[in-house]
């Protein structure tokens, strides 16, 4: 049975004391179920004290990005060692803002991901088609193209350390979602892709979530699809009452 998991992508919100508020109002209100992760993504100056102050719980902490490099000179990055040293243990590479605003083509994205699996971090991959594919009925191959360009290089022993996470870009801090019916039918479609390179027991096994505009008031009705695995929340996990209603939809 795959896990069910919900990532909250804080990005670059919260101050140190937000954090911390945060944090402890998730811990105090979330209820423990089995096979349900719980993810908080912070920002790097806060990861440290954010795994601290979750220790005791099941809630777990993942970086937002890494430099594809282990180490060297460049200027304001973070490695995946440095992460592992402080009990980082995934990371999500990927996400759409930072294809858009920092340019991070598939070469990247794959350096990335290598760089990060080689070192033993788990990786939430983020793909998604933009709206005039959507609009144009061609989303199949643009996300098909995001799987086989930077997946398809993988062992399929990586895929224990891997998250898929089907973002369309139109619906990513619109107010905009996918239909439960179109998150199915598209994840249905990328299980089936890994499933042709990988074989079924990697395809069923492998999560694949959800992220865009997920809100307490359609969260159910997503989760409720067979291939939606969970979801990965930007806007409203920055409210706690909003992303335990989201983590309770599970
Ligand atoms: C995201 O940033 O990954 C995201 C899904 O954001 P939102 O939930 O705000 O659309």
């Amino acid at each position: 049975m795959r896990n069910k998991i919900v990532v909250g992508n804080w990005k670059m919100n919260n101050d140190k004391s937000q954090t911390k508020d945060l944090i402890l109002s998730i811990k105090k209100s979330i209820q423990q179920k089995d096979n349900l992760r719980v993810i908080l993504s912070p920002s790097f100056i806060h990861l440290e004290s954010a795994i601290s102050e979750t220790l005791d719980t099941n809630i777990e902490i993942c970086a937002q990005n890494i430099h594809q490099k282990e180490f060297g000179a460049y200027t304001g990055e973070t490695s995946a060692l440095m992460l592992k040293s402080i009990g980082v243990k995934t990371v999500i590479i990927g996400h759409s803002e930072r294809r858009e605003y920092f340019k991070e083509n598939e070469q990247i994205l794959s350096e990335k991901i290598n760089t990060a699996l080689k070192n033993g971090l788990e990786i939430i991959y983020c793909f998604g088609e933009q709206y005039k594919d959507r609009k144009n009925k061609n989303y199949h191959q643009i996300v098909l193209s995001q799987i086989k360009n930077v997946l398809f290089k993988l062992d399929p022993k990586d895929f224990e350390n891997v998250i898929l996470a089907y973002e369309p870009i139109w619906a990513i801090g619109t107010g905009e979602t996918a239909s439960a019916d179109e998150a199915q039918e598209i994840h249905g479609f990328i299980r089936n892709v890994i499933k042709e390179k990988f074989g079924n027991e990697i395809s069923e096994k492998t999560p694949i979530i959800y992220g865009g505009s997920i809100k307490p008031v359609n969260a159910d009705k997503i989760f409720s699809k067979k291939d939606v695995d969970g979801g990965l929340v930007g806007g409203a996990s920055l409210k706690a009452d909003d992303f335990i209603k989201i983590i309770n939809s599970l």
